[in-house]
């Protein structure tokens, strides 16, 4: 039995077989083969696996999206089985002898180069597929895994790092826990874990080598440990402790259905945090009041391209319908410091997490804010919606939003098309936006704390860096007055002031918050129950 130690982002236990998670290499090798009959059979091989990941991932999207957003993956299938495309490879590898990957690349950048160059719009926008499908294929001849979803059953995912952007893709029932070598405590991809609501590791002092494949392993996310290949022993003390978990939770759900209200009486709004349609399962089963944060980032960051008018509208409109009249935070897009999206383009920065990031990114690129501004207005006839910004520093920031707001409203009006009733807040997680909150408040609704950057960047400590992991102390004084400031300018306008950062779901701070006249906390879906049976107990 191995035991590797980490730190728990997420309480829970979870055995299950081991997927090690490897990236693809992003340089290409170029060299010369001398066996050209295995080098083509290198080849063959690699094509069938990513025409089967393929048909995986068209059925997929069919099942979930719908066939027009399925078919790209129907054509990649087709391009793969091009007879030019293959024709090509097989000629560099055997006239040429040169190794599989390259041939491969070559391809496609020529193939790529041939489409760019033609007169008809739908053949250039193939040059993207062409390259697409020869990163697919190049990314399993050079080992690379990044589908647990191909494994028969559910999985424990082992990684070096996980970026949000490849977390978001997992399908959530195929994943038992996540393990990583690297990673924070605060990081995104830890928030994502705690949203899916399983155990999850960071900072693991393991190396995430293909030897492990498809071992048997146990997290156990309350004592921060990986049992690999398990004793009897340990399985049968892992088997009891996530019983006591299990029994826990199920003792929770006489919590369901009962007030979120504090003995004096007050009642505290017990939202929740999302970051996908599909999370608003767990929204329900887990009886919250509404949803606090919906990081729409996420539907971005799923996705190839930007996503257009109709498919974000569809999203909310889904999320806010399901929800049946609960308030609906939704987020606007919070991309750029750990949230990197390629098809943005972005310049690479010295300086990610004081970089191009959240509102700066939409009030610069109009055009795409205006675009989900007019997906959030039509959809608000579907539900309770509010509207929140990431990220504002300053009053100038919030006029020149509400006034964007103002002219997609007539915009649609004039084009005939309802707008509904809905809620405009802003989130405080600068020192800058708490420090003149009372200069916000007449301006909004309501604030929205985000305690996670707001940590970051009161105490000047990067939230992604695991170095730091132990400076990063959300109960810093500094950080809490910043907050009782928040919540007391926000009263004395008129607004009304929660808190959607990951501390807002630390029990050990609830009886504060509600002292401080907190009146919304939102969390990961999973943490709701037992939250509110502590406000009960306030
Ligand atoms: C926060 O900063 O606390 C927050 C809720 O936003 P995010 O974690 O997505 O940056
Ligand atoms: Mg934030």
């Amino acid at each position: 039995m191995i035991v590797k130690e980490g730190r728990s982002v997420f309480k829970g236990v979870a055995t299950g077989r081991i997927f090690v998670y490897r990236k693809a290499q992003t340089a290409v090798s170029r060299e010369q083969v001398t066996d050209t009959a295995a080098e083509l059979e290198r080849y063959e091989n690699a094509k069938r696996k990513a025409l089967d990941q393929l048909k995986g991932l068209y059925e997929k999207a069919l099942r979930d999206v719908g066939e027009e957003e399925a078919m790209i993956f129907d054509v990649h299938q087709m391009l793969l089985d091009d007879p030019d495309y293959n024709d090509s490879i097989h000629s560099i590898i055997e006239n040429d002898r040169m190794n599989a990957e390259y041939a491969v690349f070559m391809t496609g950048e020529q193939l790529a180069a041939m489409f760019l160059n033609m007169d008809n719009e739908y053949m250039r926008g193939r040059a993207a597929d062409v390259k697409d499908i020869s990163e697919r294929v190049m990314s399993i001849l050079n080992g690379a895994q990044t589908d647990p979803e191909a494994m028969p059953e559910p999985v424990i995912v082992l990684a070096e790092d996980l970026a949000p952007s490849e977390t978001v893709q997992f399908d959530k029932s195929k994943i038992l826990a996540i393990v990583t070598q690297k990673g924070s405590a605060n990081s995104h991809t830890a928030i994502l874990a705690r949203t899916m609501n399983i155990p999850s590791l960071v900072m693991t002092d393991i190396e995430p080598d293909l030897a492990y494949q498809g071992r048997r392993a146990v997290v156990d996310g309350f004592a921060g440990l990986l049992y690999i290949d398990p004793d009897e022993e340990t399985m049968a003390r892992m088997i009891e402790k996530k019983g006591g978990a299990d029994a826990k939770r199920a003792l929770l759900q006489e919590m369901k259905g009962k007030e979120s209200v504090t003995k004096g009486g007050k009642h505290i709004h017990l939202y929740s945090n999302i970051g996908s349609v599909e999370d608003v399962d767990a929204v329900l089963e887990n009886d919250s009041e509404g949803i606090g944060l919906f990081r729409s980032e996420f539907l971005y960051l799923g996705c190839d391209d930007y996503p257009d008018e109709e498919l974000q509208f569809e999203a909310y409109r889904t999320v806010l319908s399901r929800m049946g009249g609960r308030k609906v935070i939704i987020r606007t897009l919070d991309i750029g410091a750990d949230k990197q999206i390629d098809y943005f383009n972005l310049p690479k920065e010295e300086n990610p997490a004081l970089g191009f990031r959240a509102i700066h990114i939409c009030l610069t690129r109009e055009d795409v804010f205006r675009t989900q501004l007019r997906a959030l207005l039509r959809a608000s006839v579907y539900g309770a919606l509010a509207i929140m910004f990431p990220m504002i520093i300053s009053v100038k920031e919030v006029v020149r939003i509400r006034r964007l707001v103002e002219e997609v409203r007539l915009e649609l009006e004039r084009e005939n098309i309802r707008v509904g009733e809905f809620e405009l807040g802003i989130m405080i997680e600068t020192p800058a936006a708490a420090l003149i909150s009372d200069q916000l408040a007449p301006l909004v609704d309501f604030f929205s704390i985000g305690s996670n950057d707001l940590t970051q960047y009161t105490l000047a400590i990067d939230r992604q860096n695991p170095s730091l992991d132990d400076f990063f102390d959300p109960h810093h004084e500094a950080v809490l007055r910043l907050i009782q400031t928040t919540c007391e300018n926000a009263h004395r306008h008129g607004a009304w002031c929660g808190i959607c950062g990951e501390l807002g779901a630390d029990m050990e701070m609830t009886a504060k918050f509600i002292q401080m006249g907190i009146d919304e906390l939102s969390v990961s879906p999973g943490c709701t129950l037992e939250l509110r049976k502590r406000i009960r107990e306030c």
